[in-house]
């Protein structure tokens, strides 16, 4: 054993667990203030993975043609399948409009219309006058690199203010002292190897998705959702993991992502017999309905017997009608994507696509202002002193049982603004740092040794390939009762290996097997609480859907999930209501009623 480590301490206001477009847009806001703020990352902040966003970001601009928030705000509670909670929708589409302005004065190079205004795409979901006019051109674009755009941008406004960053550092857990608050967290150099204690009067976790639980998704290698479990890890709960996105044009094979604003520029998808066949599950918005709708009818089409390919494994997206001009100026990524990985010319022929894993709607449960909740009791919505959440690893919750495309570029920018000015108003400049608690600390070098001087145990590797081959099988896009169990008893089964995972050197300076290690751990942790909720919850709805119970059902299921994990690996679940009330005078709420869209 290597204890006792020298540890480098380090005392902040706040610290930002992320650097993300929710993490540098929290931090920018903190150090704005006058906050003593440090930003943590695991990766160069402008690799993140909000720079793969493509599509663009949502607001009522109106730019195109007429729009309204409240529209808005109607297709997001019809898209999250009424499971969004009204007051957070209602203020995400609120601030939109004066969060993307601020975008565009921060300097992000949005494409333009002929007369100099940000320009605006359609996209799956996003319909004018409540689904009752024709689909919204209402995603902001900067061609298909906006969230390459907006994260260059917000990373200059960080560093213009000052934030102090701490650049491929990678955080192991939290600090919780006795009494449940946060007192920062402990992370390791991946150049040097020195472990550092980040005590902090508030930390923000902005760690993103994990979608790499599944073996197909369009996430970055390091979209590993470590802070989601280390808020299971620190006692928390986590909300609504069941609940993720599968697109309907991730990459045959590759699963890259084609963007939804390919088919928002005209394109379409067509099933073996050439048939367009959007137009029979979604009259209305055909190609461009929202993305649980797409993915599961493009299911339908493969089960079937209509896929595509020698294997009727795939569905083709056609762009050849897009003009080229529009495609090299609105879509230059998507071209360049299907050249490389498939060696395809997308203005000549089809692109093989797939549903694939994108988005975790679910997540660390918080309130409007990023506090992150931990239902104690009869209290539902408990904060936890010291923590907050935003963006992808957070669950306010905006997108319910399914995110529209572009609201979450606008969710990590609204709720990374909110959680700034709530710590500006909470963290008190001349108070103490809180000192970090010791038995903690041991707790998590413990579980850290553990993994790095057990040079015979399981490749991480080898484990996460298991992990997300059962998770694909069993918790994809169709699930139902028996299969879903076979997958959470093969899940089980794994635990004793996951324990067991090991390095073959403990060296601390560039260990990406460690880094590894400790990632799959925090997927496994994930994946777990995600497939108890999925087999907990006898509905249908949004991006969970039951073969064998294919009905939304209001009358049991309108509630969110609530799951902890116990040291021994067990998973309690719970439940909190969903809020139907906007608590504000100007936004009507909308009662759950029949999904139009
Ligand atoms: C291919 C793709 C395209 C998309 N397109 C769109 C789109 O067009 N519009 C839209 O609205 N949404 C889109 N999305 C979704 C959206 O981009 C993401 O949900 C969002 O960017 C997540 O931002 P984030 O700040 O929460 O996390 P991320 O951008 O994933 O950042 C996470 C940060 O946490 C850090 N981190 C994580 N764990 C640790 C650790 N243990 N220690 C230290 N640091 C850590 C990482 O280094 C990183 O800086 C897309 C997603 C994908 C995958």
């Amino acid at each position: 054993m290597a204890r006792p480590y020298h540890i480098v301490d380090h005392a902040f206001d706040v610290i930002v667990l992320g650097a993300g477009g929710g993490g540098l847009r929290a931090t920018l806001g903190m150090a704005a203030t006058g906050l003593k703020t440090a930003c943590i990352s695991k990766v160069f902040p402008t690799r993140s993975h909000t720079t793969a966003a493509q599509g663009g970001i949502a607001a009522a601009l109106g730019n195109i043609m007429e729009d309204d928030w409240h529209w808005h705000m109607y297709d997001t509670v019809a898209g999250s399948v009424w499971l969004g909670d009204q007051d957070a929708i209602a203020y995400l589409c609120h601030e939109a409009i004066p969060a993307v302005i601020e975008l565009e004065h921060m300097g992000v190079p949005f494409s333009r219309t002929d007369d100099g205004r940000i320009y605006q795409r359609k996209f799956g979901g996003h319909t004018t006058h409540c689904a009752e006019g024709e689909m919204a051109a209402r995603s902001c674009a900067a061609a298909d690199r906006t969230g390459h755009s907006i994260l260059h941008t917000l990373y200059q406004q960080c560093l213009k203010h000052k934030a102090q960053f701490f650049i491929e550092y990678f955080a192991i857990d939290l600090l919780m002292d006795d009494d449940g608050q946060c007192c920062g967290l402990m992370a390791f150099s991946l150049e040097d190897g020195t472990l550092h204690r980040f005590r902090a009067k508030q930390t923000v976790l902005a760690t993103g998705g994990g979608g790499r639980v599944f073996e197909s998704c369009t996430s970055a290698h390091t979209c590993t959702g470590d802070g989601n479990a280390m808020a299971l890890r620190a006692g928390l709960a986590l909300q609504d993991m069941e609940f993720v996105q599968f697109h309907p044009t991730g990459l045959h094979g590759p699963g890259c992502l084609i963007t939804e604003g390919a088919r928002g520029e005209g394109g379409y998808l067509t099933n073996s017999e050439g048939e367009r066949f959007m137009p029979k599950y979604a009259p209305h918005e055909k190609d461009l309905a929202s993305r649980d709708i797409v993915s599961h009818a493009e299911g339908v089409e493969m089960r079937e017997g209509r896929g595509c390919g020698e294997n009727g494994d795939h569905i083709l997206l056609h762009l050849e009608e897009i003009d080229d001009q529009t495609l090299e100026k609105k879509l230059p990524g998507i071209l360049e994507t299907v050249r490389i990985f498939k060696g395809i010319d997308a203005r000549k022929e089809p692109i093989p696509v797939v549903p694939t894993a994108h988005y975790c709607m679910g997540g660390i449960p918080t309130n409007l202002h990023g506090e992150v909740v931990n239902p104690r009791g009869n209290d539902k919505n408990a904060t936890v002193p010291g923590l907050m959440a935003v963006g992808e690893t957070a669950c306010v919750s905006v997108h319910g049982a399914n995110r529209l495309g572009t609201n979450s570029l606008l969710d990590i920018i609204v709720f990374g603004r909110a959680a700034a000015m709530r710590a500006a108003e909470v963290v008190d400049a001349d108070a103490d740092v809180p000192k970090a608690p010791k038995d903690c600390e041991e707790r998590i070098l413990d579980r850290f040794d553990a993994l790095r001087h057990n040079a015979g145990g399981e490749k991480a590797g080898q484990v996460r390939a298991r992990m997300q081959h059962i998770m694909q099988t069993n918790f994809g896009v169709f699930r139902k009762q028996d299969t879903m169990q076979e997958g959470l008893d093969d899940l089980d089964e794994m635990h004793g290996e996951v324990d067991n995972i090991g390095c073959t050197s403990p060296d601390m300076t560039w260990n990406m097997e460690l880094v590894t290690a400790l990632e799959v751990q925090n997927l496994f942790e994930q994946a777990s609480v995600l497939a108890h909720s999925a087999l907990n919850r006898t509905e249908s709805r949004g991006g969970h859907i039951r073969d064998d119970y294919e009905d939304r059902d209001d009358d049991h299921w309108l509630k969110h999930t609530t799951a902890w994990r116990d040291r021994d690996g067990s998973v309690r679940l719970g439940d909190r209501p969903v809020r139907l009330d906007t608590g504000r005078d100007d936004a009507d709420t909308f009662p759950p009623t029949e999904r139009k869209i």
